[in-house]
């Protein structure tokens, strides 16, 4: 299914809320963007398909909003916690099936997770760490978690791993590890062949649990 079949809806529309709104519109998705605060939506309007006030802690208003018919719901509420909490609960109850969550600590994000969202995001933490790991080795492209303990990361060929092959990396043999795909110029070969020379400049895609990939990468 692409991104354009989908129907998101994200309630909050402070940075965070109208990144993500931004983004889904632009990639062909149809997006509902909601606010308690009229000129938030007013802000909104331009951006997404649809755009509502509407308080998301009072459960006839999330009821007359079919939020159970959405692909998914971000709930992007940060300042007011109560909010946030008793929003998630609402939706949950609304039978909303896939629930995003931005959180601003641990134990708001641990809550969230007791209720019943499906996945709690803390934007500046994991950002944090991703641009860490950047800073860290300029090998690593991208890390990505993907949720349930797994990421995604690109590296690098750098002068190091010229000459070895995939299979030569202990990376690639941990369990669980898999390759995804391999570039060398505009070509992406996908399962490639792990006895292949690496050159440099070369991209590996690599998906695995992500405390392995953390420990790994620094040792290639
Ligand atoms: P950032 O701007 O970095 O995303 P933040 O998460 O703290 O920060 P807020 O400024 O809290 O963002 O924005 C959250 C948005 O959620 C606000 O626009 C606020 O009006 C809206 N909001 C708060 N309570 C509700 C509610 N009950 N229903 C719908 N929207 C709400």
């Amino acid at each position: 299914m692409k991104s354009g079949d989908k129907q998101f809806a994200v309630i909050g529309l402070g940075r965070f809320g109208l990144s993500v709104c931004q983004e889904l519109q632009q990639a062909g998705a149809e997006v509902l963007a909601i606010d308690i605060d009229e000129e938030r939506v007013r802000s909104a309007a331009g951006i997404v398909s649809q755009a509502l006030v509407a308080n998301c802690t009072n459960e006839e208003t999330v009821a007359e909003l079919r939020l159970k018919d959405y692909d998914m719901v971000m709930i992007a509420i940060g300042a007011d916690v109560n909010a946030s909490i008793l929003s998630t609960l609402v939706v949950k109850e609304a039978g909303v099936k896939n629930i995003w969550v931005k959180a601003n600590d641990k134990f708001h994000s641990k809550i969230l997770s007791k209720i019943g969202a499906d996945h709690v995001i803390m934007p500046e933490r994991d950002m944090g760490i991703r641009v860490a790991r950047k800073m860290l080795d300029k090998r690593v492209l991208e890390f990505q978690e993907l949720g349930s303990g797994l990421a995604m990361t690109e590296i690098v060929v750098g002068s190091r791993l010229l000459g070895k092959t995939l299979g030569d990396l202990t990376l690639c043999k941990e369990k669980n590890v898999q390759v995804l795909g391999f570039k060398r110029g505009p070509e992406l070969i996908k399962a490639p062949d792990l006895n292949k020379a690496l050159e440099i400049g070369d991209l590996i895609i690599i998906a695995g649990p992500s405390d392995i990939l953390s420990r790994k990468l620094s040792t290639l």
